[in-house]
Formats: structure tokens, C-alpha cells, sequence
């Protein structure tokens, strides 16, 4: 396979254009703002309960998955790569249980449906894992649509605190995904349609009571979970002894779906760190969700579709059409950069990640490894953005040590 980053020169003067022909493509903001760009929809007393309740329910969590030797705290190492200064992975890859950085705010975004229903049932949240509790649990429903992850992390969590789970998945996730749901008694729905179409029919199917729907585009809770995950990075980061200021930029590399999990993440960076880091969100070249959304001004108003878009990428993680317009209103001023990544270069760094590293990435995570180059070659023909010659890259890998060896040794294959 190729290295398309040497290859031919990415269009950054026309992004739009260019993903009509379905090339790489970058959006960067026309220059580096001094404001944050985050507003105040979401305050940080939000984001600092959420970051109590996960502390809160650590205890109860560790209870629960005793068999898996975890503490129920929701942590991830920050890693260097090897061999180049400056490179670090944040390893969400590697997250327990869920093996992807839903365990993040889709786990959060759960434990707070868990909260209220406690309260409802007079549990205290010490007495969940018991069998008393798990009857009264068992009378609700969780309701979750994905494009594989985020019902594989919410579902297995909902399962071990014994609620009914109904995971509504979209064309994008896959099987092993499925199967070991359906082995942890959770219902799968099957739709052969892509993420936004599938998150309006699990709507229609969440009006009863005692069932609770986590609506990936309308839920404040997914982006609080994930936003806590900044206050962790940045204490690594001092610990590490690497300055983020003026001169020692951070530029964190995000991979995006519907962009909650980068959103919710940004939103704590900009919140601490200004100026000094810089948010590149990364996307599939057939589902650029938030490029369009951005480039077109059209916001999350704006489908792939519309600009010649397939939604059809190895990285189901990232398969959404359309962005968030919860993620665009609290942060789409704080995204310095969109970057749309073929898959070819994806693989390519699923490869590289593992024979470098022994990093288990699945596609959507290496992806963040993939926008280096392109956004690369697209900040040296951009004026007015700040010298980032010292800069720390900090890739965010969000998922892939899950995934069975099978598909794995296919993906390292297809790398070869
Ligand atoms: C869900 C997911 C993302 C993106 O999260 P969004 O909230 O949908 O933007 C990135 N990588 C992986 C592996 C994911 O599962």
C-alpha cells in the first residue's frame, strides 16, 4: 500500500470540493482565535459532577466486574511512541471492560440513569450490586443507538447491574459486537440503515416508562463523561513534566463521530489550556460529518450526503452522517481543524501502531494517527496560525484492544 501522506498534496483550498471527489481533505479554522470558542452551554460545575459520579460509583463498578481484576475507575495511560520525541498516544484503546473511550461518557452517561433510578427505588448506590437491587433494576430499560461502540459499552455495563438493555444498531456495526451482546442477555435490533435513521427509530421505541433512552445527540451526560477525561490528561501532562504554553503548543488529535467523546474533550482542553492547544478533529473521507458541518456553515443541518458522501468507511466508529448540534452550539468554536482521512491511511497506521508500539488500534482509533501528515501539509500553506515547530502531538486512540484476533490479524494484513 502506498503512502498517499508523500503522495499527492491534499486540497485544503476547496475541502468541500475535494471530498465530492472523495480525496483527503483538511478544514482549518482561518486562524487560531485567542477566545476559547467554548461557550457556556455546558458549565463546568456539570463537568466536575460528572467526574464525582465516576468516582462515586468506582467502588460499586469494582464490585461488579471483580472477575476482570478492575478497580472501577475509568483511567487510561498516556504513552509515548516510540522513537519519536514529541508523539504521545493517550491509550483509551485500552479503557476495561469496554475496550474504547465510550467507557467514558457512554458508561457516565449510564451510571447517571442508574443514580436516578436508585433514587426512585430508595437503593443507595453501595447496595447496587446486590441481588436485592438487581431485581429492582431489572424492571427498566436502557435504550442506546450505535454504530457498534457505544451500545458494546453501554449494553455490557447495563447487563452487569441487571438491567434489560435494547440496543438499536446501525448497518456499520460489527457481528462479534452484536454476539457478545446477545450472549449477555442484552436484546439486539438489527437496521439496515445508517446511524441517524437508526437513532430515530430507537427514539420512537423509548416513549414507555421504566425505559430510558441515551440519545447520543441530545445527551448532556455522554459529554460530561468525556470531558472529565481533560482534567486526567492534564495531571499526566504535569507528571510527565510536559509544559503546554505559547511556546510548547499541544496539538490533540481527536477522532469524530458524531463528536461528542472529541467535543466533551475539547471542551475541557480549551477550558484549561486557551490557545495553547489545538483541537483536530478526524474523520473518514466518506463521513466527514463535522467538515461539512463547519466548512459548509450550514452546521449539524449539513449531511454527508450532501456533498457526495458515501457513510461507507472500515471505521465504524466515526459512520455518522450528520454531527451533533448539542457538540456544535457548547464547542464548534473551539475546533481548530477537521481532518478527513481515506481508509487506506487508516489501516496503514493500524499497521503502524501495532509493529511500532504494540498498540491494538481498530480503524476509527488510528485514525488520529493517520491526520498527522495531511494536517501537516495543510498547516504549511496556511497563514495566520501560530508556529507549532515545538509543539507535543497527543493522539487520542479510542479503541481496539476488544477487538478478536481474527479481525485484528485482518486488519494487519490489509496493512501489509
Ligand atoms: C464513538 C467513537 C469515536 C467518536 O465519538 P463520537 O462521540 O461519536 O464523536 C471515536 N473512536 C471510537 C473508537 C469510537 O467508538
Amino acid at each position: 500500500m502506498t503512502d498517499h501522506g508523500n503522495a499527492g498534496l491534499i486540497d485544503v483550498s476547496d475541502p468541500l470540493g475535494a471530498l465530492r471527489c472523495g480525496r483527503e481533505t483538511a478544514w482549518l479554522r482561518p486562524m487560531v482565535s485567542d477566545a476559547s470558542g467554548v461557550t457556556s452551554s455546558i458549565p463546568a460545575s456539570e463537568i466536575d459532577e460528572a467526574a464525582h459520579r465516576l468516582r462515586r460509583f468506582a467502588p460499586v463498578l469494582a464490585h461488579l466486574f471483580a472477575d476482570q481484576r478492575w478497580d472501577g475507575q475509568i483511567c487510561s495511560p498516556l504513552l509515548d511512541w516510540p522513537e519519536k520525541p514529541g508523539w504521545m498516544v493517550k491509550g483509551d484503546h485500552d479503557l476495561p471492560v469496554t475496550g474504547s473511550i465510550k467507557a467514558r461518557g457512554g458508561v457516565h452517561a449510564l451510571l447517571h440513569i442508574i443514580e436516578q433510578i436508585a433514587a426512585a427505588e430508595g437503593l443507595a448506590i453501595d447496595e447496587l450490586a446486590s441481588p436485592f437491587a438487581r431485581t429492582r433494576l431489572s424492571c427498566h430499560r436502557v435504550i442506546v443507538a450505535s454504530t457498534g461502540n457505544l451500545g458494546f459499552s453501554i449494553g455490557i455495563v447495563a447487563r452487569t447491574f441487571g438491567l434489560e438493555a435494547e440496543i438499536h444498531m446501525s448497518l456499520d456495526a460489527k457481528s462479534w459486537k452484536k454476539d457478545r451482546l446477545r450472549a449477555l442477555g442484552a436484546r439486539v435490533v438489527e437496521h439496515r440503515c445508517d446511524y441517524s435513521e437508526t437513532l430515530s427509530r430507537a427514539r420512537l421505541a423509548a416513549n414507555f416508562n421504566k425505559v430510558w433512552l441515551i440519545d447520543d445527540e441530545h445527551c448532556r451526560d455522554l459529554l460530561t463523561g468525556y470531558a472529565a477525561a481533560s482534567d486526567e490528561v492534564a495531571s499526566q501532562l504535569v507528571q510527565r513534566g510536559v509544559a503546554v504554553d505559547a511556546d510548547h503548543p499541544l496539538i490533540v488529535y481527536l477522532p469524530c463521530g458524531v463528536g461528542g467523546a472529541p467535543g466533551g474533550i475539547t471542551h475541557g482542553l480549551k477550558r484549561r489550556f486557551g490557545r495553547n492547544v489545538i483541537t483536530v478533529f478526524v474523520e473518514p473521507v466518506a463521513s466527514p460529518c463535522m467538515l461539512v458541518a463547519l466548512a459548509s456553515g450550514r452546521g449539524a443541518a449539513a449531511t454527508v450526503y450532501d456533498y457526495g458522501c458515501s457513510n461507507v468507511t472500515l471505521a465504524d466508529g466515526l459512520a455518522v452522517p450528520q454531527a451533533s448540534q448539542l457538540v456544535l452550539d457548547a464547542v464548534g468554536g473551539a475546533i481548530d481543524a477537521v481532518v478527513a482521512v481515506s481508509d487506506a491511511r487508516m489501516v496503514q497506521w493500524v499497521g503502524r501502531a501495532w509493529h511500532d508500539g504494540r498498540i491494538r488500534l481498530e480503524p476509527s482509533a488510528a485514525s488520529a494517527l493517520a491526520a498527522f501528515a495531511p494536517l501537516q501539509q495543510a498547516l504549511a500553506r496556511q497563514s495566520g496560525w501560530p508556529d507549532l515547530g515545538q509543539a507535543t502531538h497527543l493522539f487520542w486512540a479510542t479503541g481496539g484492544s476488544k477487538l478478536p484476533d481474527e479481525e485484528f490479524q485482518a486488519l494487519l494484513e490489509a496493512a501489509n
